[in-house]
Parts: structure tokens; sequence; C-alpha cells
């Protein structure tokens, strides 16, 4: 039974088989009773596991929801899921992994695109069958606020997005997707669909042993603010975006889920 368990086999090609701790139960609303006494030996190098702790509905301005809310055992932070439609058991599941930006999601800010990523994510989410949004709480890129907020005030001086984190101390991005892969597992999602221009989220995900069948293109239209962030973020930091003569990437192919943007996306 360990051999197809992700957490036994952690960083092996696998299924997301059903294992010690992750029995597969009828509902969301039983994993709150399936977690009580969960405890495994933890995802990536610091053994992060995670318990569904509270199920509730969500309707929001984006569709039918249902919020999970999860325990961890490494930063105190409440991380959730928000799932639209039945995605336990099932395979292609779209799913899109927001890291939380307060200055964005909350405050409207223009320096980044997090706030249209996440209502143009939640947005494609509720329009499909099926699909998950995590709400990761990695603020800043995974550095925090006060220290984003540092790093804010050196761009006002000049700095690029990667070179202020550097200065700072930091690697140009510090997130961690453990947390989101024993969540997905958690929820006994055979494989994913994810919106992301990040590789390396699709990477780390895989290396925790989340199956990821596919990659939904989710670029944003810049502003006069962000274009420069967005800009670095495809030239810095690998993002699949194509600014500035960067090569069109084949990803870019399949159609851009965001409103507004499908024909632009699905051109060449
Ligand atoms: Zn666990
Ligand atoms: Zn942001």
């Amino acid at each position: 039974m360990l051999a197809s368990c992700p957490l036994a086999a952690y960083g092996d090609a696998m299924t997301a088989a059903p294992c010690k701790g992750l029995t597969r139960v009828a509902t969301l609303d039983d994993l709150v009773e399936r977690d009580k006494d969960h405890n495994c030996p933890g995802f990536g190098a610091h053994g992060i596991c995670v318990k569904v702790d509270a199920v509730a509905d969500l309707p929001s301005r984006f569709g039918e929801f249902r919020i999970v809310a999860f325990w961890n055992n490494r930063d105190g932070k409440e991380h959730i899921a928000l799932v639209h439609g039945d995605v336990m058991g099932a395979s292609d599941v779209p799913a899109r992994l927001h890291s939380e930006c307060l200055t964005g999601d909350v405050m409207g800010s223009l320096r980044c695109d997090c706030r249209d990523q996440l209502e143009g994510g939640l947005r494609a989410l509720g329009s499909q069958e099926r699909g998950v949004l995590l709400y990761l709480r990695q603020e800043g890129r995974g550095i925090g606020l006060i220290n984003k907020i540092r790093a804010y005030a050196l761009q006002d001086r000049g700095l690029d997005t990667v070179d202020a984190n550097l200065a700072l101390g930091f690697r140009d991005d510090e997130r961690d997707y453990s947390v989101a892969a024993h969540m997905l597992a958690s929820l006994n999602i055979g494989s994913v669909r994810l919106m992301t221009n990040n590789p390396n989220k699709i990477r780390q995900l895989e290396q925790h042993g989340i199956s990821v069948s596919g990659r939904i293109p989710h670029v944003m239209p810049a502003n006069q603010h962000n274009r420069f962030y967005l800009q670095t973020k495809a030239n810095r930091s690998g993002h699949y975006m194509d600014y500035d003569g960067k090569p069109h990437l084949p990803e870019q192919d399949e159609l851009v889920l965001v409103e507004g943007m499908e024909a632009e996306g699905g051109a060449q």
C-alpha cells in the first residue's frame, strides 16, 4: 500500500492513490473527521503535514464554492482551498495556487498583477464543472509583508523586483509548495491542470508527488505600474510570458481562460 502513497514514495513518479492517513471519503465534510487523527511523515524537507479542520459553503461573486480550512504543523498560518464542483477523486482538475498578496488582493495595488490573477482564476474555475484554488499564506513571494514593503521601497529607488529581494538577503522567490502538495493530496485529487505561468510551481508539485497533467496559461494584461514587474518576472524568473522579444513558448498556444484575453492567448 505504501508504494503508491505520495507520503512514502516522495520524489518518485506515482499516482495519488489512497494511502495511510489519506483514505478516500465521500464528501468534503467527511475530511474533517478523517483528518482528526491524521499524522504523517510529511511532505518536503520540512516534513509538512496538514489537516482539514473545517469546511463550509462559500457562495461568491465568482460562483459557488466551498471553503476548506487547513491546519498545518509548520508555520501557524491558515491556508485554505476554495473548491468548485466535485474534485475528490477527479483527474485533470483545473487548479490555481495563489500566494497571498495583501496589497494586491485586498488593497487593489497596481504594483503587481495578483488581484487580477486571483479574480481571473476564481472566475475561470467557478465557470467550469470543477476546480480548486489554494490560497497560500506566503505573502511577498514568501518573504512576508514587512519585507515586501521594504523591497517596494528599494524598487522606488530603482532596483527591479529580483534585485530588491536579493538586496534584502532573500532569494528571488522563497515560496514553497509542499503545503500545497499535501493540501491537494488531502483533497484526494487525482491530477491537476495547473493555471500558471511559473514552471517552478509545476516542478515543485511534481517533486512532491502530485500529478500535473497539463498547464493552463494565466497571463494578465499589464498596467503602467506593474509592466516593469511583469517584464522582470518574464525575463529574470523564467515565467512563461512573452515580453520584449522573449520567444513565444508553445505552452502559450493553449487558450487563455481569462476574460478578454482569449483571442490574444489562442493566437499563433
Ligand atoms: Zn500529513
Ligand atoms: Zn501582489
